[in-house]
């Protein structure tokens, strides 16, 4: 059958005007042909926010992060790897190895080949750059010819494979936050050629309100809102730097928090001696050496003791969480149960002693707890606005991170594959 040309050309029309509406729509949903910005001139913010719960941000509905999130990328959950304590996951995500990869394989370890004890207020052992393998992104940016800088960063004072980023800070945690944006907006007004194409950012207060007073205290929404307000600060520098259509911001954290409970204590001297062992690490993840170096007399007085506590020789640790028969792992490992937490009889009484009715919060736990599960947030004209993802490992920001700035990433234990989809 023929159609008469005017009902013809009517149809068309409005088929053109169809498409059009329907390209418009696309584009601003971040989906379609847009103009988007090539990657050689884009730069990344990598901001972490120590302890920041998965659920934070429905909870506390903070306006400047809930607003990168709706006109970004965001993921109902990012998850850690074990153990979600902040060293381990920091340094994986911007390597995107695992931690039997990349060696930080807790916050305090000892290593046969290295001397000291790694932990976060030892300066000097975590200077020594053989505890840090793989290419953090600071170090493979630079040397693709782009500028780095870390305001704070778990291995960015450490000069790692022989290099570092061109500008750094000694960890202060006592530098205000606003100091810390000011630093980061100064960078970013440097002129094109010495301006960092790769920041990082670093909070601690929502780790801190978590650790003191549970991740469902008042104090917690307190620091969340607190810095946001200086998200809100950096948001604003950018766009007084003249980049607010360059910049990108990949807002994260290591990790969640659980609540604990003066009912949920392993009180390791029940079951030895702590005198008779080194104890690198305690909670929620133990790891025990013995003084006398007598491992399955020890082994045998923990293990099966206590019902939320899951000790094992450091062959035997479960291959889930990667890390058996590491050679920084301690020879024997006990690891509590969600909510649980492994203490001694000293710390306890001192809680009781200052009636302190709520131990607060902890992590550490098993990275398939919902409770370990952090923030991801991805907002800027390199990526799709208004997409909402479900919970993916940290493992693969390392290779979106490069794919926004346009650097070709080290090998990794990433796939680009997960994130792929959240560029534009
Ligand atoms: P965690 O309890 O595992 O979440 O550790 C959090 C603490 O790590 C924070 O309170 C900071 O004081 C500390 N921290 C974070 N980054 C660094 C760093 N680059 N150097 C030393 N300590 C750090
Ligand atoms: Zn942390
Ligand atoms: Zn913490």
């Amino acid at each position: 059958m023929e159609l008469p040309s005017a009902c013809l050309n009517y149809t068309l029309a409005v088929i053109r005007r169809i498409a059009l509406g329907l390209l418009i729509a696309l584009a601003a949903l971040g989906c379609g042909p847009s103009q988007s910005l090539p990657a050689d001139r884009a730069i990344v913010i990598l901001i972490s926010i120590d302890g920041w719960r998965w659920d934070y941000l429905e909870r506390f509905s903070p306006p400047t992060l809930s607003r990168l999130a709706t006109e970004g990328v965001r993921a109902e959950g990012l998850i850690p790897q074990f153990p979600s304590k902040t060293f381990p996951n920091h340094y994986t995500i911007v390597t995107g190895l695992t931690l039997a990869h990349h060696g930080i394989v807790s916050n305090n370890m000892q290593a046969p080949d290295i001397p000291g004890t790694f932990s976060m207020s030892n300066r000097d052992v975590l200077a020594d750059p053989r505890w840090w393998g793989g290419d953090p992104i600071w170090n493979t940016a630079e040397r693709q010819g782009k500028v780095a800088a870390a305001m704070f960063w778990p291995g960015s004072e450490t000069r790692i494979g022989g290099r570092q980023a061109t500008f750094w800070r000694d960890f202060d945690d006592d530098l205000p936050n606003h100091e810390r944006v000011s630093q980061l907006i100064e960078w970013l007004k440097l002129p094109e050629g010495k301006r960092p194409s790769f920041l990082t950012l670093y909070f601690s207060d929502v780790d801190n309100a978590g650790h003191r007073w549970g991740p469902d205290s008042e104090q917690a929404r307190e620091a969340a809102l607190r810095v946001d307000r200086s998200v809100g600060e950096l948001v604003a520098g950018v766009a007084s730097a003249g980049l607010t259509e360059r910049v990108n911001y990949v807002i994260v954290s290591d990790h969640g928090m659980a609540a604990l409970s003066l009912d949920r204590m392993i009180v390791v001297d029940d079951y030895l001696d702590p005198a008779t062992a080194e104890i690198v690490d305690w909670a929620p993840v133990l790891g025990l050496s013995p003084k006398d170096g007598d491992v399955e007399k020890m082994y045998a007085a923990l293990k099966n003791q206590h019902p939320h506590l899951h000790v094992y020789r450091r062959d035997e640790i479960p291959a889930v969480y990667g890390l058996a028969g590491h050679p920084r792992v301690a020879p024997i490992v006990g690891i509590a149960d969600e909510g649980w937490y492994i203490t001694s009889k000293t710390e306890t009484d001192r809680w009781l002693q200052h009636e302190r009715n709520s131990p607060g919060g902890t992590h550490g736990y098993d990275a398939r707890a919902k409770s370990m599960q952090g923030l991801f947030i991805a907002s800027g004209p390199r990526l799709r606005r208004g997409l909402i993802l479900k919970p993916f490992e940290n493992i693969h920001l390392y290779n979106l991170m490069c794919a926004v700035i346009g650097i070709e990433p080290s090998k990794n234990d990433g796939d680009p594959a997960v994130t792929a989809g959240m560029l534009r």
